[in-house]
């Protein structure tokens, strides 16, 4: 089961994760966007967001084909009802 990294409303735009995450995955302009082709869902970043706005949610068949990159499409919600999200606080 493939998971995915998700960025919620309470980002506030520190850029904590951008500095964490070891694939330079993460861009913030704002607020911070997911490379969906460059993440790996090490998940490391979520357990440095100080406002818990990061998420994992699993998928029951990998990415779905008309997932882009969230640096060259922004940040899209994630479809449902393929997938299970949590939240971590
Ligand atoms: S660490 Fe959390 S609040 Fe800070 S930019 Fe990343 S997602 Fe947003
Ligand atoms: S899950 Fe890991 S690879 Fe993906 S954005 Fe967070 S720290 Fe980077």
């Amino acid at each position: 089961m493939e998971k995915r990294i998700f960025i919620t409303d309470a980002c506030v735009g520190c850029a904590f994760c951008m500095l964490v995450c070891p694939y330079n995955a993460i861009v913030v302009f704002g607020r911070a966007r997911v490379d969906y082709e460059t993440c790996n869902a090490c998940m490391k970043c979520i357990m440095y967001c100080p406002n818990s706005a990061i998420g994992v949610e699993f998928l029951e068949s990998g990415l779905e084909s008309g997932l882009e990159s969230g640096l060259e499409s922004g940040y899209q919600e994630p479809q449902e009802p393929k997938s299970e999200r949590f939240r971590i606080t």
